[in-house]
């Protein structure tokens, strides 16, 4: 498997469980209910007792098969702290000791939009050692621009009841819980750094950015014209002039891969697959949410829990391919491409030439690694600067 070929991913080592399949927020650009995909629509809102117990059973022959050291089973939605509490803990239970009787160390995570924590889930997720990453867009103006309430409902911008739940995550009972935030860039959101400061100010181990998920059909806002970009240039300078207190993968990527020609552990950019599969709430398995951006159906792999295990999801046409040799003509002569990697498949998405395009991001990741190699180039970054190894941060959307 190198990165000059074409990828094709051998096992699975990060499993995605839809546990609740709706959520109690209607973010204006949420990547479950409001882009091409309406699959959400027919499945059922928390996982069935069937569906986790053949998933647990799929997990353990897929790891016993495989031996990774480590396997990650990050829950999500929806909001998966609908679930509630006995679902969690039961799930959560059996897939632990489905991956450790296989012979890997399990990592549990839960992805939640943070409303719902209160103690009672905390101890919950502290008993069954479950770490939290939370949905932050920043500070109260950044965050309720998108993240609110469904239309109707008696709350608008959920900010002030994400700053209460993290308010109780920070606590040195559960801080040992928090695994990060994750940022959804939105240009127009204000100032880079005050965006970077509301986020710092919690004192996550780690920030995610990641961008709106979109394709050259249907893109973003402004995707494509540099905001982005310079935008993520502006928080990444805040970042390296505040000390770098929380790990940002997006930026410790494009750092390392630089330097190092290291693997990339932000779901941005890259040559080589994540190696993540989505389990949806009904047992039916998909690449990846951001797929949801393509068309209908587009993220299904064609299979279930129930009539595939993992192994034969992946022999099933569709399955990610990565590698230089995967991409457009563009990419592949792209000086850019060994950190870049083209983006995030679903970026690439048009509906003349399919997945062969740059991303539809290309101007906003080329200004982003420019800057950064230009930074490293002018000798400001001489402190040692550790390779990633892809833990310590909030889990990304899949
Ligand atoms: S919290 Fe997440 S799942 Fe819920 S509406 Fe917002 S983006 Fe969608
Ligand atoms: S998306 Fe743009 S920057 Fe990235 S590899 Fe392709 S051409 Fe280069």
């Amino acid at each position: 498997m190198t990165p000059e070929g074409r990828v094709r991913l051998r096992a699975f080592d990060q499993f995605v469980v839809k546990l609740h399949s709706r959520c109690n927020l209607a973010c204006d650009y949420c990547y479950v209910y409001e882009l091409r995909d309406t699959g959400w629509r027919e499945r059922p809102r928390t996982m069935p007792e069937a569906v986790r117990e053949r998933l647990v059973q799929r997990v353990g022959e897929h790891v016993r098969r495989h031996r990774p050291s480590r396997v990650q089973v990050a829950l999500h939605g929806g909001e998966p702290l609908l679930a509630g509490p006995d679902v969690i803990a039961g799930f959560s239970a059996a897939a632990r000791r489905a991956v450790t009787l296989a012979g890997a160390e399990a990592e549990l995570v839960v992805q939640s939009n943070g409303t719902l924590l209160d103690e009672a889930v905390l101890e919950t997720l502290l008993r069954h050692g479950i770490r939290v990453g939370v949905s932050l867009d920043g500070d109260e103006r950044a965050h309720d621009r998108h993240r609110r309430g469904p239309a109707g409902s008696r709350h608008g911008g959920s900010h002030a009841r994400v700053s209460a739940g993290l308010a109780l995550l920070e606590r040195p009972r559960y801080r040992g819980l928090f695994a990060g935030l994750l940022c959804v860039v939105d240009p127009e959101a204000g100032d880079p750094a005050v965006v970077f400061d509301a986020l710092a100010d919690h004192d996550p181990p780690a920030i995610d950015f990641t961008l709106p998920y979109g394709t050259w059909d249907h893109p973003a806002p402004l995707a494509g014209s540099g905001a982005y970009g310079a935008w993520l240039c502006a928080a990444f300078d805040r970042w390296w002039q505040t000390g770098r207190a929380a790990r940002v993968r997006l930026f410790e990527s494009i750092m390392a891969q630089s330097l190092f020609g290291a693997g990339s552990s932000s779901e941005l950019i890259g040559l080589l697959p994540a190696a993540a599969v989505v389990i949806e709430s009904d047992g039916a398995i998909s690449w990846s949410g951001s797929l949801n951006a393509v068309a209908d159906g587009a993220a299904h792999a064609g299979g279930t829990v129930f009539s595939h295990s993992f192994d034969a999801v992946l022999s099933l046409p569709g399955a990610p391919e990565h590698g230089v040799a995967a991409l457009c003509r563009t990419c592949r002569e792209c000086p850019l491409v060994s950190v870049c990697g083209a983006g995030l498949r679903a970026h690439r998405h048009g509906r003349r030439r399919g997945f062969a395009n740059p991303s539809v991001y290309c101007r906003d990741l080329s200004l982003l690694i420019g800057h950064i190699q230009q930074k490293l180039g002018s000798g400001g970054f001489s402190a040692a600067f550790p390779e990633p190894d892809g833990t310590g941060g909030a889990d990304q959307r899949r």
